[in-house]
């Protein structure tokens, strides 16, 4: 590892200025994916500002949704009260993802930075990485590429995002807060992340000093009729191939579709808004044929790379099972 300076922030201006002031310097919470990509020299910050002493862990009911703090470990807020009863796709995706250890320690702000696990990007042994070098390439590409992306990506990098909290987040129609040298912003989650395009080193649109401060997810009274499926290669501390988290609003007795919200994880570099398939399953009954044909519109642009083409058939199958279970699940 390189070396690096240190200090705390003692407040949210203090902890911007540090970081607006040089870009160089990175903030640093519970450091569970920044110091491992400065171990791998990956990521080489000159100077790292800890903002753990920041009031910034409530997990609060506001204005009738819920606002989780940037600095809430993953386990706190996987175990809330308001988040188990009111929103249970959000808990099961947190709890499906890394292992107790990093949950207890990773951030709800930190997880939604979380980089790729695309192995070219975490092994500067590679050259080609666009994402790690602008310009460099794409090792994956015509390599081995096996949890790489089907939907989103372009000729520069093929990487997807690696979380499940901001699939379950995507779903919920999540809001990121933030406070920069310009001030304070709410960012909808799918303007917060971009598709690599010809600039796969922006995961984001934060700005250059932009702090997360807050998630807020919004009311949704059918909120409890949710589901987070995770396919994996083992049962437990491993990445998805596919991911899916649904919601949905369902007429009680009729059983009817009224709304469903759908967001696959590991397909993409963003967390993917399953749009063709939730408006394919509006007003409809959640019958096989529906539901594997709201599947088959969602995947219709999707491309493999040869060792994820898999994927493509796996993703249809993963939202019908999991808006089959979603729908089959009591309201009460
Ligand atoms: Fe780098 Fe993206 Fe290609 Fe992986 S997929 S090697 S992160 S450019």
């Amino acid at each position: 590892m390189r070396p690096f300076t240190y200090t705390r922030a003692a407040s949210i201006d203090d902890a911007v200025k540090a970081v607006s002031a040089n870009s160089g310097t990175r903030f640093v919470g519970g450091g569970t994916n920044l110091l491992d990509l400065m171990k791998m020299g990956v990521e080489r910050p000159a100077h790292l500002v800890d903002i753990n002493r920041l009031p910034l862990t409530e997990i609060i009911e506001h204005q009738g949704g819920i606002r989780m703090g940037a600095l809430a470990r993953n386990t706190d807020a996987a175990n809330h009260q308001l988040i188990r009863t009111r929103y249970p796709v959000l808990s099961q995706a947190i709890l499906a993802g890394a292992s107790q250890q990093l949950r207890n320690m990773a951030t709800m702000g930190g997880n939604l930075l979380q980089r790729t696990r695309c192995y070219y990007f975490y092994d500067p042994s590679y050259e080609e990485c666009n994402k790690r070098t602008p310009g460099s390439g794409c090792a994956a590409i015509k390599g081995v590429n096996r949890i790489h992306a089907i939907l989103g990506a372009s000729q520069t990098c093929i990487a997807t995002h690696p979380s499940d909290m901001c699939v379950a987040l995507t779903a919920l129609d999540a809001r990121i807060q933030v406070t920069g040298p310009k001030g304070s912003r709410t960012i909808p989650i799918p303007e917060f992340y971009r598709l690599p395009g010809d600039t796969p080193q922006h995961e984001t649109n934060l700005q250059p000093g932009e702090l997360i401060t807050a998630i807020d997810v919004p009311p949704l009274a059918y909120g409890k009729r949710s589901f987070y499926l995770k396919i994996r290669d083992r049962q437990s501390y491993a990445f998805a191939l596919v991911s899916v988290a649904v919601v949905l609003d369902m007429e009680e007795g009729g059983g009817t579709i009224r709304r469903a919200h759908i967001a696959l994880g590991g397909v993409a570099h963003k967390p993917w808004r399953a749009e063709k398939a939730e408006q394919f399953l509006a007003g409809k009954k959640p019958e096989a044929n529906v539901m594997r044909a709201a599947a088959e519109a969602e995947l219709k642009e999707a491309k493999g790379y040869g060792g994820n083409d898999f994927k493509i058939e796996l993703a249809r199958r993963s939202i019908v099972r999991a808006v089959g279970t979603a729908a089959a699940m009591s309201q009460a």
